[in-house]
C-alpha cells in the first residue's frame, strides 16, 4: 500500500478492517479473551505505517490520534454474541453440552478459568452481573449495541488515565480527545501531514523527546533546553516561540497566534478544526523541521 500514495487514512483503515482484521480474528469467539499482544501489536504497527511514526511512539496516541480502540474490545464483542448464540441454542446441540458442562464446572469450581470463567469476568467487568445470573438477554441485537458502547467506554476512560498518568503525554493530553483527527483527511499532502502527526505523537527529536533517550540516565526535564533560546525546547517553544523559525512561523501562521503566544493559543491551533489552519501549521512545521536539521547539523 505504501506505493499508492493516493489512499487516503480512512480508506486504508478500512482496508485494514475489511481484509486484515478478519485474518487476525479468525476464532477470536473462543480466543478473544485470552492476553493477545501480538496480534495487537500487527494492528498497532499497520497505525504506525500509515501516520508514518516510529514503531516506539507511545501506543496511547496512536488510538487517540486515529480515534481507535484495540482489536480485543472488538474480539470482546464476538465472545459476547457466540455467547448469546450459545444459551439461546437448543440443548441437544453439541456445543451447548459442552456450554453446560463448563457452566456447571464453574459452580464447583469458581476460579477454573475455562471460557464460561472469562465470559463472567467480562459481564462482571462491564456491570452486566445480571445478564450473567439470568443466562441471556431479551433483545440481543439492543444488548450487543449497549455492551458495544460500555466496552468502547471503557477502553476510552482507561486511555485518558494511562495519558494522565503518563509523563510523555504532558503535551499530548492537552491537544487530543478520542476520535479520529480531521487534519489526517484534511491536510492531503503526505509529508506535511507526517510532519504533523509526528510533532503531535512526540515522534520527533526535539530535546524534550531525545532528553529522555539518553544513556545511561535521562536528562533531567528541566534541563532539554533548545541550544539557541536556552528554555526547555518542547512541542510548545518549537511551535510558538523559537526564534529559529519566526520567518517561516510569519509565512504560515496567523498573527493572532504568534504574537503574545501562550498554552491557550497553543491549545486552540492544535486543534483548530479550520482546514485552512490546519493546511498551513503542517505546512509550517515541515518547514520548521527542515531548518532544525539543517541548523542542528552546524551547531550540535
Ligand atoms: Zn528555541
Amino acid at each position: 500500500m505504501s506505493k499508492f500514495y493516493n489512499i487516503t487514512i480512512q480508506h486504508r483503515l478500512e482496508i485494514f478492517d475489511k481484509l486484515i482484521y478478519p485474518v487476525l480474528s479468525y476464532g477470536s469467539e473462543i480466543w478473544g479473551l485470552q492476553s493477545n499482544i501480538k496480534i495487537e501489536r500487527i494492528h498497532l504497527n499497520y497505525c504506525k505505517l500509515l501516520l508514518r511514526v516510529r514503531r516506539q511512539t507511545q501506543n496511547n496516541f496512536i488510538y487517540g490520534e486515529l480515534g481507535r480502540t484495540s482489536l480485543s474490545v472488538r474480539h470482546s464483542i464476538n465472545v459476547i454474541r457466540y455467547w448469546l448464540k450459545i444459551v439461546n441454542t437448543h440443548d441437544i446441540k453439541y456445543v451447548k453440552l459442552v456450554y453446560d458442562s463448563m457452566f456447571r464446572e464453574l459452580e464447583t469450581y469458581p476460579n477454573n478459568r475455562s471460557w464460561a470463567y472469562m465470559v463472567k469476568s467480562l459481564l462482571d467487568n462491564c456491570g452486566f452481573n445480571d445478564v450473567w445470573l439470568n443466562q441471556g438477554v431479551g433483545d440481543v441485537e439492543i444488548f450487543l449495541k449497549i455492551f458495544r458502547v460500555r466496552v468502547t467506554d471503557m477502553f476510552i476512560q482507561n486511555w485518558k488515565t494511562e495519558l494522565s498518568e503518563s509523563t510523555r503525554a504532558k503535551t499530548y493530553i492537552l491537544i487530543s480527545d478520542f476520535k479520529f483527527k480531521s487534519y489526517l483527511s484534511d491536510v492531503n499532502i503526505p509529508k506535511y501531514r507526517m510532519a504533523l502527526s509526528r510533532l503531535r505523537v512526540s515522534a520527533h527529536k526535539l530535546k524534550v523527546e531525545t532528553g529522555r533517550w539518553q544513556k545511561p540516565i535521562a536528562i533531567p526535564y528541566e534541563e532539554r533546553k533548545c541550544t539557541l533560546c536556552n528554555v526547555l525546547e518542547d512541542e510548545y517553544h518549537f511551535v510558538m516561540e523559537c526564534t529559529l523559525y519566526t520567518d517561516v512561523r510569519k509565512a504560515y501562521l496567523k498573527p493572532c497566534y504568534y504574537v503574545r503566544p501562550n498554552m491557550l493559543k497553543f491549545i486552540d491551533l492544535l486543534t483548530s478544526q479550520n482546514s485552512n489552519i490546519v493546511k498551513n501549521l503542517a505546512m509550517f512545521i515541515f518547514k520548521a523541521w527542515e531548518i532544525r536539521n539543517t541548523y542542528n547539523t552546524y551547531y550540535d
